[in-house]
């Protein structure tokens, strides 16, 4: 992959952002996201943040080779503190990182979020961190995607401003994926299904602890909940 041969990962986040707006992209690595937004003329300015030194002198090295250091700021900083109130920043994309992490680098600088519209995000897993920071901080789903690559399902999550209440099953599936009911949303769940029936085995046989207890009983509801949702 480069910023010319962007993933189909990464094509589908860009597909999400807003025309013409400033975008800040979190955790750039390589800064390949807004490097191709700015060629494709879907956007023509962008904060590249990068917390950890080598990626960021890639991310930098990168912008430079592609000729948009007049187009591209790139930040050594810790999530959206790689944004200024000066920027006018209207859409953050935070992609290929676990779910958790997005929701605690969304969660730690409420207030870099002023002037923003829309935050497109990519977890690698548990997806619910990130929907559940959603409805705590009045940010709605505005759209999802699901998509197979290189043997590894992904899961797009698009949010906009506005009060949202989701069921539980909405929460951890997601309520637009859960709708949708794609062939590889199925080929997901049938797999968490499984590694979750894997985990409930082991915690039986070889843990008895109180808290392997609470584990094991949060798994299985977990579990019920899926099953059902895909029976239905
Ligand atoms: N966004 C790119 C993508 O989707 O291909 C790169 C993903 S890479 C696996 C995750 C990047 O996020 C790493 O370069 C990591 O250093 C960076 N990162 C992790 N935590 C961060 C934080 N708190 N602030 C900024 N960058 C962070």
């Amino acid at each position: 992959m480069n910023a010319k041969n962007l993933s189909e990962r990464l094509r589908l986040v860009a597909s999400f952002a807003k025309q013409g707006t400033v975008l800040a992209d979190i955790g750039s690595d390589h800064a390949y996201l807004p490097c191709w937004l700015i060629q494709e003329g879907q956007i023509s300015r962008a904060i590249a943040g990068e917390v950890v030194k080598g990626p960021f002198e890639s991310a930098k090295r990168n912008v430079a080779k592609e000729g948009l250091t007049d187009n591209i700021v790139v930040r050594l900083a810790n999530g959206l503190q790689a944004i200024l109130p000066e920027d006018g920043v209207e859409t953050v994309t935070i992609a290929g990182m676990g779910g958790s992490l997005i929701a605690s680098i969304l969660e730690n600088d409420p207030e870099r979020l002023t002037g923003v519209k829309r935050i497109i995000v990519q977890p690698n897993i548990h997806a619910m961190a990130i929907r559940e920071w959603a409805v705590r901080h009045s940010w709605g789903i505005v759209n999802e995607a699901i998509l197979k690559e290189d043997h590894k399902i992904y899961e797009i999550l698009v949010l906009e401003r506005g009060e949202q209440s989701y069921k539980s099953e909405q929460l951890l599936m997601g309520p637009i994926l859960l709708q949708e009911r794609s062939d590889v949303f199925q080929e997901k769940w049938i797999g968490e299904l499984n590694e979750i029936s894997r985990v409930i085995n082991v915690l039986t046989q070889s843990a008895q602890s109180e808290e392997a207890k609470v584990k094991r009983k949060q798994l299985s509801d977990t579990k019920d909940l899926i099953e059902r949702v895909l029976k239905s």
